[in-house]
């Protein structure tokens, strides 16, 4: 049986033959956002889960194949941030020397992200914009108030992960990710209750900010200074997602026991 996430659960849908489409590879990202701009067009990156989509009916015209764009497959240490590409693979992230020098807990975590075949072929810039609540791409990069580097046809567009803003609609690409560092921030990530609830802390100075996932339609946020009931987290979040595979009071419960639980001395912070 085919399934197919969508809002935190899980429902089966038919396995269909893929519709025909026509597959544009550009040679630049100018000509990938020209190519997108056609009516009924995507973007394809590794294809998990557009071609799951596909298969399950959704159907497009053109597919534009960005994963011939080098310049989007780059990491670089810009002091205080690092810039990943958009096109990096989770593998790449969990293996890579300098995420691993400079930002060690967002690798340490990024590693429990799918089983190696997803690592592989998934890339950054796919599970974010997958926009799928289940995943933990914007989850992890929301509570490290990540910039989500976009271009779109009337010139550069950031939007800060985990502030609320919407991302740009369809033709904008991400380009890359620009991830602050800084030497008192931590960063643990709990998944053990996936796909009920995901719990992300980063931690700065005396202020934590958490980042839910699973629980809701698409990531949330708040923040709890030190000396706060850390399980009282729980009640500055809107009722969660109430479902057969979660209630809404449980996830909410697990909110504010999994982010105690981690700043009582988790990994990482
Ligand atoms: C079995 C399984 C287990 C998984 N487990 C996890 C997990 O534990 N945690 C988790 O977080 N995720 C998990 N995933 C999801 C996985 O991380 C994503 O499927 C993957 O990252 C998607 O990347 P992709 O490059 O294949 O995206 P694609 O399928 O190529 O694209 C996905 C969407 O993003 C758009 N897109 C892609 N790149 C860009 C870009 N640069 N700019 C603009 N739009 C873009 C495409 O148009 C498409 O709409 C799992 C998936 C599977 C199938």
């Amino acid at each position: 049986m085919y399934t197919h996430a969508t809002d935190a659960g899980w429902i089966s849908r038919s396995h269909q033959a893929i519709a025909p489409f026509r597959l544009v590879r550009p040679a630049s990202i100018e000509e990938a956002l020209e190519a997108a701009a056609e009516e009924n067009a995507s973007f394809i990156a590794g294809g998990i889960d557009l071609v799951r989509r596909m298969r399950g009916g959704d159907r497009w015209q053109t597919l534009v194949d960005i994963s011939g764009l080098s310049e989007m497959k780059v990491t670089s240490d810009e002091g205080d941030h690092l810039r990943i590409g958009a096109l990096t693979s989770h593998w790449e992230i969990e293996t890579g020397e300098l995420i691993r020098k400079r930002l060690p807990n967002l690798q340490a975590a990024w590693r429990t992200i799918g089983n190696v075949r997803i690592r592989m072929a998934g890339t950054l810039g796919g599970n974010i914009l997958a926009r799928e609540a289940g995943y933990d791409g914007l989850v992890l990069l929301g509570v490290m108030g990540a910039e989500l580097v976009f271009v779109t046809s009337s010139g550069e567009a950031v939007v800060i992960a985990g502030t609320g803003a919407p991302l740009p609609d369809r033709p904008a690409l991400l380009t890359s990710v620009r991830i602050p560092i800084s030497a008192d921030t931590g960063l643990a990530f709990d998944r053990s209750l996936k796909p009920v609830v995901s719990v992300a802390v980063c931690k700065s100075g005396d202020t934590a900010t958490v980042g839910v996932g699973c629980a809701f339609n698409s990531p949330r946020y708040s923040t709890i200074r030190q000396g706060e009931d850390a399980q009282s987290i729980s009640s500055h979040f809107p009722d969660a997602i109430d479902n057969p595979m979660g209630g809404a009071a449980y996830r909410s419960r697990m909110v504010g026991v999994l982010a105690a639980r981690m700043l009582a001395g988790g990994n990482g912070l």
